[in-house]
């Protein structure tokens, strides 16, 4: 089985034909919540496709746009939810759409939920987007460990760190033309990796919208780079997101 362990296919058309076409492939989509909106739109596919699966979160940029009162309820409706999902996310830290200003901000939304992912004991799932180093220092600063870096962009110096951390880093589909991620593949024991397609961002020929059918050109690459064949991969990626999402547990 592959693993699209991030997209947001709640914003594409069509979804069930996306479902299908991941389905053909032996691809299997988990999608992340973004906002308020979101979380609900993504229950409801849960409801209805019970092989995929869910997690919830407030991206940083929309969580600065909400009243505590307004986060503090929706991790309340999280907690509600807790067992229809694997993770918490996405969420994080941005300085890429929000001034430097704001930061002290998102930190302070940003524990809120890795408080709510340590009293739910499940994996959180980090957007860092310009904001890399702050946000591996201030992760570190909370001690928590389940931690998947999505889409890690900063320097080889902070991917040493998440290493040692022995956190989790997800190779977007992207990778087939990025010269960083390509490297990240190299410098990184396959043990902290897992793969994810951001659809409906990412796409590997740089078209739109990506689809989690597409996940296996990451898998590919990790496969070329490590020199490991395919189907090894697979069983590798298919092992760390067992550990790392408690995935026996729900089914
Ligand atoms: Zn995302």
């Amino acid at each position: 089985m592959f693993i699209d362990t991030h997209s947001h296919i709640d914003l594409l058309e069509n979804i069930s034909k996306i479902i299908s076409n991941a389905n053909k492939e032996n691809v299997k989509i988990i999608i992340a919540g973004i906002d308020v909106k979101s979380n609900r739109k993504i229950l409801e596919i849960k409801k209805e496709n019970l092989q995929v699966e869910i997690c919830l979160g407030i991206y940083p940029t929309e969580a600065l746009k909400l009243s505590e009162k307004e986060i503090n309820s929706e991790i309340e409706f999280i907690k509600k939810n807790k067992d229809k999902i694997v993770a918490i996310g996405e969420v994080g830290l941005d300085l890429k759409e929000n001034l430097k200003e704001t930061l002290e901000k998102q930190k302070e939304n940003l524990s809120k939920f890795v408080k709510l992912a340590k009293e739910l004991n499940k994996p959180i799932i980090i957007h860092s987007r310009k904001a890399e180093s702050e946000c591996i220092e201030f992760l570190e600063s909370l001690n928590y460990n389940q931690i998947v870096m999505h889409c890690f962009s900063g320097n080889f110096k902070l991917v040493k760190k998440i290493i040692e951390n022995n956190w989790m880093m997800t190779i977007p589909t992207s990778v087939k033309n990025s010269q960083h991620f390509q490297k990240v593949i190299e410098i990184t024991p396959i043990e902290n990796l897992l793969c994810e397609t951001d659809s409906p961002y990412l796409h590997p020929d740089k078209k739109f919208p990506n689809e989690p059918a597409n996940v296996i050109e990451s898998y590919k690459k990790i496969s070329e780079i490590k020199n490991i064949p395919i189907k090894k991969v697979e069983k590798i990626l298919e092992n760390n997101y067992a550990n790392f999402f408690k995935w026996w547990f729900y089914h």
